[in-house]
């Protein structure tokens, strides 16, 4: 087994100023789970009601994820969250959320889920990051999102999680909300002190940037002239970038490079339509393509600047 998430598997109404869904497959571990499956194994962790049916358990079954761990309360509903985008998309406006079954989560980790390589730790409560993190000892890297109501009701439990887990990917306005610090770069510093070993930080599209202790990589986000649905953005870049992490043997720097690019390609598709619908039905080739774009657009060569080269003989 390479790679797990824990979080939530949800239905979403999301309204955007280019249409509207009243109920599709949503959810943090959904996101994710479909975009790491294009890099390595994934198996979810989480939980659902009756109102599940197989059509959306099929979602997960097509990309060869493995849902064995995912818990189904009969007698419950699905987590439901309903969000609306302004004109520019940048920011969601919550407009309702409905924890159903998700407000009595308890991660149920079989043997098989503790023996995991790799762990994304999605947007759930931070104690209960914590207590998945101590079941997972044999973890070679474990990465952890959290979103701002967390951050705001119990800061200190956050900040506990993060110090038990090796990367953290979260957005630029998270970030300094967290550490009470304005400028990113100071915000980074503090993060990265309580112990892990990179921090990523999400920026809508502007793009992505990683901090570590002593280096600093950041790109910007891939052109889209068609951009229709951002919910899952977030969830679908920490897929591309531990699942290609997962893909590999070990974790250098070279190789976090090249997973926050993978990152911001899943991202980029998803956000192209609604829900899950493009990223369900990507290519290896149309990844590939991206990635290439991504090399030539922010590839330049290092020459020397000829009139000061002159100036100095
Ligand atoms: P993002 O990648 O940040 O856009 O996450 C979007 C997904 O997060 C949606 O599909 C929602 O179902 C899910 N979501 C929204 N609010 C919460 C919450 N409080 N806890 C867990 N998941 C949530």
């Amino acid at each position: 087994m390479s790679l797990l998430v824990v979080g939530s598997v949800a239905f979403d109404a999301v309204e955007t100023p280019f249409g509207k869904r009243e109920r599709m497959l949503g959810g943090s571990a959904t996101h994710f789970s479909l975009s790491a499956s294009f890099f390595t194994d994934v198996r979810v962790v989480g939980v659902v009601g009756g109102d599940f049916g197989d059509e959306e358990m099929a979602v997960f079954r097509e990309r060869g994820i493995n849902t064995d761990d995912i818990e189904r309360v009969e007698a419950g509903k699905t987590f439901f969250w309903s969000g609306r985008y302004e004109f520019d998309l940048n920011t969601a406006h919550t407009l309702d959320t409905q924890l159903n079954v998700f407000a009595d989560f308890r991660p149920k980790l079989s043997d098989e889920s503790k023996r995991a390589r790799m762990v994304f730790l999605g947007n759930i409560q931070p104690d209960l990051q914590s207590e998945v993190r101590e079941h997972l000892r044999g973890a070679e890297l474990v990465a952890l999102d959290t979103m701002n109501y967390w951050i705001t009701s119990v800061p200190e439990q956050v900040e506990a999680a993060i110090r038990r887990v090796d990367v953290v990917i979260i957005n630029d306005a998270e970030a300094r909300m967290l550490s009470k610090e304005p400028n990113l770069i100071k915000a980074a510093r503090k993060i990265l002190s309580w112990g892990p070993r990179a921090l990523v930080v999400k920026r809508g599209e502007y793009g992505a940037a990683m901090f570590t202790q002593d280096s600093y990589f950041a790109i910007p986000a891939y052109p889209l002239e068609s951009v229709f649905d951002p919910t899952g953005a977030g969830d679908t870049f920490a897929g591309g970038f531990m699942g290609y992490l997962a893909s590999r043997a070990s974790v250098d720097d070279e190789a976090l490079r090249r997973a926050i690019i993978f990152g911001s390609v899943m991202a980029s598709f998803n956000v192209e339509e609604f829900g899950t619908d493009r990223v369900r039905r990507l290519t290896h080739e149309e990844i590939n393509r991206r990635f290439s774009d991504f090399k030539r657009m922010t590839h330049f060569e290092e020459i020397p600047f000829e009139r000061a080269v002159r100036a100095a003989e």
